[in-house]
């Protein structure tokens, strides 16, 4: 997707292709172009081995660019959306099978994802029968017929119908139910994908694969096939792989990782670890006193929720806080100085790339290209 003309670095832009990385503006997020490519390739290659397909979550990067690119380079099906705008994002930008795995109870938004559904494979989820009488008329008056999954809880209790009877019964009514088929399970543990012991991650998804068993079985004695499995997380996700109950791994994060999953690899050294950290903030330090300096990434440019960013390569330097611009760092060997340039790791990667029109592509030290991060703010 080529750059509009006239974009002007600094106001527009961070920096545009060709410049060195000393040439960006701060602060910016920045993406390692070949970390990314080498957890493109890890994640295609591992699924391919274990026989499961991925259906990368683009919540992580809300940009059509990069979901294309995990389609055709990266071995994913297809994606997954959490809003209806992502997903209409990634339809205009030219993705043609997209998952919306959340709950949809208001009709107009039924209706954008029906007429979606004249242009691309739409998948959408429920966890409620009173929804369903909505998402007919929506199908019917778009003449579609709407793939429609039933979320199980299996562990979170955040969204989803209860494991086995109760989730049978809700898939019958999907399948009863005018304009919509019943497309399968999605059974996402959410909660398990940050736990820091991966044996304590692993019976997380255990017990959440009895969940499904459960279901599947309660669907076989209605003899209503179940299409697809879906779930996963970068967290967890070997486990669902291996367990042979899922079909589709929902993946995002590891196309960039951030600091908390860096935690999480580091508590254990397991699967986790072939993903290596691909987004940075570039920032700059503004002020300096001894044993502490300010930099220019504040809260409108990281998200705070899974702790500061860290700083990479500055040996007893931390970020110990953000205000709306400013990024406090405890710098206790006094490293740093006025002007120099840091690199920062965001602690939550998903909500960080929310906060920017662009993600800059940087390789080997110069700026290949921009990505754009066209679902930016489109929660809607
Ligand atoms: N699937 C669903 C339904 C999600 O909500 C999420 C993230 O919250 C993911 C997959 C991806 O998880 P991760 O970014 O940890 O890979
Ligand atoms: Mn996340």
């Amino acid at each position: 997707m080529g750059l509009e003309p006239g974009l002007e670095p600094g106001f527009d832009v961070p920096a545009l292709p060709g410049a060195s990385e000393d040439e960006i503006e701060t602060p910016a997020l920045v993406v390692d172009l070949d970390a990314m490519e080498a957890n493109l390739r890890a994640m295609a290659e591992r699924n391919a081995a274990a026989g499961v397909k991925l259906r990368a979550h683009a919540k992580s990067h809300r940009s059509p660019e990069l979901a294309l690119e995990q389609i055709r380079i990266g071995g994913a099906i297809g994606v997954c959306c959490q809003k209806i705008a992502e997903a209409e994002a990634m339809v205009r930008g030219g993705v043609r099978d997209v998952f919306v795995t959340n709950e949809i109870v208001d009709p107009r938004k039924m209706a954008r994802a029906a007429r979606l559904a004249r242009q691309a494979r739409v998948i959408v989820m429920c966890d409620d029968a009173r929804v369903l009488a909505d998402w007919s008329a929506a199908a019917i008056s778009h003449d579609v017929t709407l793939e429609m999954a039933v979320e199980i809880d299996c562990g979170t209790h955040l969204c989803g119908v209860d494991p086995g009877e109760p989730a049978a019964d809700l898939a019958a009514r999907v399948a009863a139910t005018p304009g919509l088929r019943f497309a399968g399970l999605q059974a996402y543990h959410g909660a398990a994908q940050h736990i820091r012991d991966a044996d304590e991650r692993r019976a997380a998804i255990e017990a959440a694969a009895d969940a499904v068993r459960l279901t599947l079985t309660a669907l076989e004695a209605r003899g209503l096939p179940c299409p697809m499995v879906g779930g996963a997380g970068t967290g967890s996700w070997e486990f669902e792989a291996a367990s042979g109950v899922w079909t589709e791994m929902q993946c995002g994060s590891y196309l960039f990782m951030d600091a908390d999953y860096q935690r999480v690899a580091a508590a254990e050294g397991q699967g986790l670890g072939a993903f290596a950290n691909s987004l940075f903030l570039m920032a700059t330090v503004i002020s300096k006193r001894p044993g502490r300096a300010v930099c220019d990434a504040g809260l409108k440019v990281t998200s705070l929720e899974s702790g500061p960013p860290r700083i990479e390569g500055v040996p007893g330097a931390r970020v110990i806080g953000c205000s709306d611009e400013h990024g406090r760092i405890e710098d206790p060997e006094d490293r740093l100085d006025v002007g120099d340039r840091v690199r920062l790791i965001p602690g939550h990667c998903d909500p960080t790339v929310n906060l920017h029109a662009w993600i800059v592509g940087l390789r080997r030290g110069r700026v290949e290209r921009l990505i754009r991060v066209a679902a930016r703010g489109r929660s809607l």
